[in-house]
């Protein structure tokens, strides 16, 4: 257990041991801090800020008085508080007695992981495909977890938002149609239990969608799909039942800026924050989204070592229907449209043009608090996360296209009902995440899910967790290398 010795009569030492959500205050005192957890004894007195708690989270009501130090010392720190940082973290808790910290510029939520629309799906995945195996093994993560929570007498579906819906992805032409067959068949080879339904099949499950003779749908009944924000809740509850044995620490709203590295083999030792120093003594893992190329690079700044990773932000509007009963439907939906935008830009050498910077496809879910969630757009714009109201025109009339009882109604009537989340999907060019350690160095990143990192999130934890642990992957992580990446 980490001792800690305090000049400050004013603060409880039992309860400096529970690292919380550090926020900085101007007076400062004197601390004196030993860890035998961490395996560290830090030299002489540190100079720290007394603690304060911080401002209003949106995702849990926890509210740790905790001991601000400038220095600290962990096992691992994670950059990023999305779903790929906190699952990596929560993945390294349960299987190692290893301390960690979580690092994030703002709060869990706040990038690409609050807008996510939920589906952990297999329907438009790809069997072979680069992420397929890392995408099964994901999916089985998370329905154990689902199972789990349930098999301790609780429900999936308040704990994690979790519906076991399935998912149809909808054809809207012949075309389509003929494809769709070809998808369950491969599915079903790769074994994962799919289905055509006919446009008369269909029309009995979804009553709300409109279907062309002719047309039908894949479904693929194991499908489910979670809600992020709750997903988050739960897995920032469960890392934070380690920080009463000093093995978990978060620093919120508290940018990394730099690396301090010893020698010239790239080792870092320590994450330079704009709050604090945070050692550590077994790995950096880097996890911050659509943001992780542009900071990589500013990490290793002048390095010999290539880290240029091309991830970039796709940006994507949802539009969310609270309390609306006009359109119920029963299942994931996606048109199959979505799946050509998804990978539209796939491949090293595709170039983005001003024609391929929009697309909208029609996608829609009723979530866990009975809310119709419809989506979804693509655009390259950089870092801009405004609500575009021509975006959600756009999606509503996509929507309109298969429901036609949408149209009898127009957006400025729903103006009360309506929210709209946007987030910067973290896209690569090549369609798979970096999942990986950068050479010569104990840094590990996992970033670039693009529209997958809800579904992948278990799957990059635990190969995260195993490369960093040393253990053997279950998934082969080739694909995902951080070398050669710079395409
Ligand atoms: C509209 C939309 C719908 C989606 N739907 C789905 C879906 O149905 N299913 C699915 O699987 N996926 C979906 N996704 C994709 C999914 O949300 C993302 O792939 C996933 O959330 C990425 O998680 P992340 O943790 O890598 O990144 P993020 O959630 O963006 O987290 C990165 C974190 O890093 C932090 N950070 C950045 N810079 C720094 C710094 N310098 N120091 C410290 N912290 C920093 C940020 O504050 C942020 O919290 C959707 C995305 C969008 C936008």
């Amino acid at each position: 257990m980490a001792a800690i010795s305090l000049s400050s009569s004013s603060t409880n030492p039992k309860k400096a041991t529970n690292y919380g959500v550090y926020s900085p205050c101007a007076r400062p005192f004197r601390l004196a801090l030993r860890s035998s957890l961490f395996g560290s004894t830090f030299p002489g007195t540190l100079s720290a800020e007394k603690p304060r708690v911080s401002g209003p989270r949106p995702l849990s009501s926890t509210r740790l008085n905790a001991v601000s130090a400038s220095h600290h010392s962990f096992d691992v720190v994670v950059v990023g508080a999305g779903i790929i940082g906190l699952s990596i973290a929560r993945q390294l808790l349960l299987e190692s007695d290893l301390s960690v910290a979580v690092i994030d510029r703002a709060v869990p939520c706040s990038g690409a992981t609050g807008a996510g629309q939920g589906y952990i799906w297999m329907s438009h995945k790809t069997p072979g495909s680069d992420i397929w195996e890392l995408a099964v093994r994901s999916q089985k993560l998370w329905e154990t977890l689902a199972n789990s929570i349930e098999d301790q007498g609780l429900d999936p579906l308040d704990v994690l938002g979790w519906m076991r819906t399935g998912s149809l992805v909808v054809g809207g032409t012949r075309e389509d149609t003929v494809k769709l067959k070809e998808r369950v068949k491969q599915l079903s080879e790769a074994g994962v239990r799919a289905e055509f339904l006919s446009s008369r099949e269909l029309r009995q499950v979804e009553p709300a969608l409109l279907v062309q003779e002719e047309r039908g749908a894949a479904l693929v009944p194991g499908d489910s799909q979670l809600d992020a924000q709750r997903t988050v809740a739960f897995i920032e509850k469960g890392n934070r039942k380690f920080q009463s044995q000093g093995r978990y620490a978060e620093f919120y709203h508290d940018p990394v800026v730099s690396l301090l590295r010893t020698g010239d083999k790239g080792e870092v030792k320590a994450v330079q924050t704009s709050k604090n120093t945070l050692y550590s003594k077994k790995a950096v893992v880097v996890a911050t989204g659509c943001w992780s190329g542009s900071l990589m690079h500013n990490l290793f700044p002048e390095s010999d070592i290539s880290v240029d990773i091309p991830v970039k932000p796709r940006k994507g509007h949802l539009l969310v229907l609270e309390n609306f009963d006009s359109v119920q439907v029963n299942h994931g939906l996606m048109e199959f449209g979505y799946m050509n935008h998804q990978s539209l830009l796939s491949g090293p050498t595709s170039a983005v043009t001003d024609e391929q910077k929009l697309s909208v496809s029609m996608t829609a879910i009723m979530d866990a608090t009975g809310n119709l969630v419809l989506g979804s757009s693509r655009q390259f714009v950089g870092f801009n996360t405004e609500v575009d109201e021509t975006i959600i025109d756009c999606i509503w009339k996509r929507a309109g296209e298969f429901f036609p009882k949408l149209r009898e109604i127009s957006l400025s009537e729903i103006r009360e009902c309506r929210k709209v989340r946007v987030g910067l999907r973290p896209y690569m060019p090549d369609g798979r995440p970096v999942i990986g350690q950068v050479p010569c160095s104990n840094v590990f990143v996992a970033a670039g899910h693009e529209g997958s990192g809800l579904s992948l999130a278990l799957g990059t934890a635990e190969m995260v967790a195993d490369m960093v642990l040393g253990n053997p992957l279950k998934v082969d992580s080739a694909p995902f290398a951080v070398k050669g990446r710079s395409c």
